[in-house]
């Protein structure tokens, strides 16, 4: 396949951040292309139901892949206690480049600097991507639409926690939250509040009449509004300074457990609690090092003994520095594995009793759904660089997988499409929205 025709499907990133897959795939030459099955986040499940029920076309935008950037090898990273998932890839791959990487559960075992590191035995340097190292990572999901090689109308994702049928499904991109929810049987969303993602690197939804399903969302959990989780997520960066400077001891355990810190990069979440605990402002030199945390909330969620929030710390220095312009590749020398890595892993097991969701710990397989969507909203921005610039207006009739939204000249995005058949009811500075007839 082109790079130009890869553009024109508006894939992205379905791992998290959703980054343009046309410019990642423009990678030539590299030595490892890693799968990303990982799937650390507890609760969700849709990796693994697309590499047991998508298999063919997975392989085939795996292998598409592997010959545009012309990889040496090729792993897919799956954990271990998937055996029947590892099994299954072992009889259906056909191709000498492509092995397993069975991976332990822990979290944040889908982290990329973890997964690179325990693919290749490297390092990504101070401020550098996998592609320094020779590597490129991609999301399973994203991998199955390079394989089915049409536009990106699509998301996969796993509806899950106080529902009463947890489910994996594939739904038009644009379906609101609310109908969606209702694809796991829950129809009141009394008493609930609802994640956008996992538990630990999620975002809690605002206004569920606005709110939809994205490119880059992988799940929605529904908890009670009172559960300990979804309290300290409602929290504000006040509220949460102001916890952070009450009875921090300095005992640096969020420092300890920190996968970024052992995996050899300078961050020390405990100088970002001590610089917030003696300092007006969460903005002095004394923490610059967080740049390099990853939010990966373990030391808030896990680590702290006392149940304080370093990550919240942690990233409000580390926008504040970056907004001052440190960059991290400012920083001299490289990264060396902490020789208690192994041994000081967390966990999912673990993770779960900890932040209160073992109950909700249940399967939530693939499930075909047949949708009439009657309307969809497409936000104009669900990629990593600058919105699409629309190419409809109110009243124009759209087929689904019809070229909505364009990527601006010269700038990095992902072209938008029609995800329903219908008529466009309204483009706004934000989104497009379409009604069906
Ligand atoms: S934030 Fe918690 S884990 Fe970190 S140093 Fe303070 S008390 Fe210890
Ligand atoms: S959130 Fe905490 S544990 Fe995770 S990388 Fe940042 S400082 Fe480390």
């Amino acid at each position: 396949m082109a790079a130009l025709a890869l553009e024109e499907l508006g894939i992205v990133g379905c791992g998290g951040a959703g980054f343009p897959t046309h410019v990642k795939l423009a990678a030539r030459d590299i030595d490892y292309f890693i799968v990303n099955g990982a799937e650390c986040e507890p609760l969700l499940h849709k990796d693994k139901e697309l590499l047991l029920h998508q298999t063919a076309p997975f392989l085939q935008g795996l292998k598409l892949a592997l010959d545009l950037t012309r990889a040496k090898r090729a792993f897919i990273g799956v954990k271990k206690k998937y055996a029947k998932v590892l099994e299954h890839l072992r009889s259906a791959i056909d191709d000498p480049r492509i092995d397993l990487l069975p991976l332990g559960d822990f979290y944040p075992a889908g982290d990329e600097y973890e997964l690179v590191y325990e693919a290749s035995q490297r390092l990504i340097p101070y401020g550098g991507i996998p592609l320094n190292i020779g590597c490129v990572v991609a999301n399973v999901e994203t991998l199955l639409l390079v394989g089915r090689g049409q536009p990106m109308t699509t998301k996969v994702l796993t509806i899950t926690g106080q529902v009463p049928r947890p489910v994996t499904v594939e739904v038009p991109i644009g379906l609101s939250v609310r109908e969606a929810l209702a694809l796991a049987g829950l129809h009141d969303l009394t008493g609930l509040a609802i994640i956008d993602g996992g538990p630990m690197m999620g975002r809690l939804l605002g206004d569920l009449e606005r709110e939809v399903v994205t490119k880059t969302c992988g799940g929605l959990i529904a908890l009670p509004l009172a559960h300990p989780l979804i309290r300290k997520m409602s929290r504000s960066l006040k509220d949460h300074t102001r916890i952070a400077r009450s009875a921090c001891d300095q005992c640096t355990d969020c420092t300890e457990l920190c996968p970024r810190f052992l995996l050899g990069y300078p961050i020390k979440p405990h100088k970002a609690m001590r610089t917030a605990q003696l300092s007006a402002a969460n903005d002095q030199a004394w923490s610059i090092e967080s740049v390099f945390c990853c939010e990966c909330g373990l030391c808030s969620l896990f680590s702290c003994p006392e149940d304080l929030p370093p990550r919240e710390m942690a990233v409000a220095a580390k926008k504040t520095h970056l907004a001052r312009g440190v960059k991290l590749s400012d920083w001299k020398g490289a990264p060396s594995v902490h020789p208690m890595r192994s041994a000081r892993r967390v966990s999912i097991d673990r993770l779960l009793k900890k932040i209160g969701l073992l109950d909700y710990d249940r399967k939530a397989p693939f499930t075909p759904v047949d949708l009439r969507v009657e309307r969809v909203r497409l936000p104009l921005k669900m990629h990593i660089g600058v919105p699409v610039q629309p190419l409809v207006k109110p009243g124009d009739r759209v087929a689904a997988g019809q070229k909505i939204g364009a990527i601006p000249p010269q700038k990095l995005g992902a072209v938008l499409h029609a995800s329903i058949s219908g008529r466009v009811a309204e483009v706004t500075a934000d989104a497009i929205t379409i009604a069906r007839e």
